[in-house]
């Protein structure tokens, strides 16, 4: 029996009954009390899972949507811009500002690589005249499964007075973020990677440095303008036409994620990095990402050349129903990627790891049964999430 889908992308991520229930709801007058509540609620929620002091606004869009916000806002046509990319997303952030008229100029890293805060500062000791007037960075890159230092590349930064302005679509509620404390000006994020909700929501946070800049550039934006978010925030509205059933979802998950606690979100996280990489090493597979920069959102997995990784998750998707993601560009069908973010457990990795191991056997690229799976039971046995379990915080 094939059964249900296990899906194991980074983003979309399964979702929770009760988030499906509660996303079920009837709609309610998006200029009414009911809404405003929530909409206060669920801002607050973003803000502390950001850890900022700082403003957030909740767009209808993906996180390309938010990713766009905070050039279209920040970002003034003409502007020298730093675009530091480690992959497919640090290259669209690039893409994206040059699209709005920066100039801008690009810290290529080779993929699978995190980026060196050494060489920003070298770029950044030499803007002797500070044209340089944002820095974009990924926080987790989605395509390598690698993690920048976003608290190095702060320090990098030092006192230049560029924005630091960070994408941590697949980073938030995954990874450490401390917004605030590491001096990252402009954030954003979205709804269908660690939060457990469909895509549809982006979460843009900004601070007072980076408003004062909007004030003062003139940019074209309308949808994404921030001045207007805001002032409709204060009244407890959103300017257009807010994505309500998405807005219950995201109060349901923020719920479940209080009681979870986002330190123990976060060290699962890192506990599904660790069980991940274990077991596909154990199999005698490859990783891409070294073990000091690896994401906890997701792990590449260098497939055999022989076999290519289009042939694997085909196979683990006819034979066990279970989507893994492929490479994207120049590691299109040299690397396939596992999701471990948002409404995944232990379970769902212990059995991924078993059905690629059959997969893999079946594929003709022999590996002991069971290798794999021993590491990642050893993994579970040793690093017990009982507490968690006991207390029925894990679902
Ligand atoms: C998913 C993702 C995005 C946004 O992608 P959308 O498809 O627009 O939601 C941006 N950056 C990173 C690092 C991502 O993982």
């Amino acid at each position: 029996m094939i059964g249900e889908q296990y899906l194991l992308l980074p983003g979309p991520t399964p979702l929770p009954e009760q988030i499906i229930r509660a996303m079920s709801r009837s709609m309610i007058n998006h200029r009414g009390p009911a809404f405003h509540d929530l909409l206060f609620e669920v801002t607050e929620g973003i803000r502390a899972i950001y850890k900022t002091e700082g403003e957030v606004l909740i767009y209808p869009s993906s996180g390309t949507g938010v990713m766009e916000a905070a050039v279209a806002n920040f970002i003034a046509p003409g502007d020298h811009v730093l675009a530091v990319s480690i992959g497919v997303f640090g290259d669209r952030f690039a893409d994206i500002a040059k699209a709005f008229g920066a100039v801008v100029e690009k810290i290529s890293v080779p993929w699978g690589k995190a980026a060196d805060p050494q060489l920003i500062k070298e770029r950044i000791d030499r803007d002797i005249d500070k044209r340089i007037k944002a820095v974009l960075v990924s926080h987790n890159e989605t395509s390598t499964g690698v993690v920048n230092d976003i608290p190095a590349i702060a320090d990098a930064l030092g006192d230049h007075p560029a924005l630091f302005v960070v994408d941590t679509v697949s980073g938030l509620a995954a990874h450490p973020f401390n917004m605030d404390e590491w001096r990252v000006d402009v954030a954003a994020s979205g709804s269908q990677k660690a939060f457990m909700i469909p895509p549809g929501l982006g979460f843009l946070a900004f601070n007072r440095r980076a408003l004062a800049i909007h004030k003062k550039i003139n940019n074209s934006r309308y949808y994404w303008d921030v001045s207007t978010g805001l002032e409709y925030l204060q009244k407890g509205q959103t300017p257009t036409t807010p994505a309500i059933s998405l807005f219950y979802g995201l109060q349901e998950a923020l719920h479940m994620m209080a009681q979870e606690g986002l330190e123990n979100i976060i060290s699962r996280h890192a506990f599904y990095r660790d069980l991940t990489r274990a077991s596909i090493k154990a199999m005698g597979l490859g990783l891409l990402a070294e073990p000091e920069h690896a994401s906890c959102s997701v792990t590449a997995v260098l497939a055999p050349p022989q076999l290519g990784a289009n042939r694997i998750c085909q196979a683990m998707l006819q034979q066990f129903n279970i989507v893994l993601a492929g490479g994207q560009q120049s590691l299109h069908d040299v690397i396939f990627r596992i999701g471990h973010l948002g409404y995944v457990r232990e379970l769902d990795l212990l059995a991924t790891v078993a059905a690629l191991e059959i997969v893999l056997n079946r594929l003709g690229h022999p590996v002991e049964l069971g290798t794999g799976v021993k590491v990642a039971q050893e993994y579970i046995l040793k690093n017990q999430s009982d507490i968690a379990v006991e207390e029925g915080v894990i679902k």
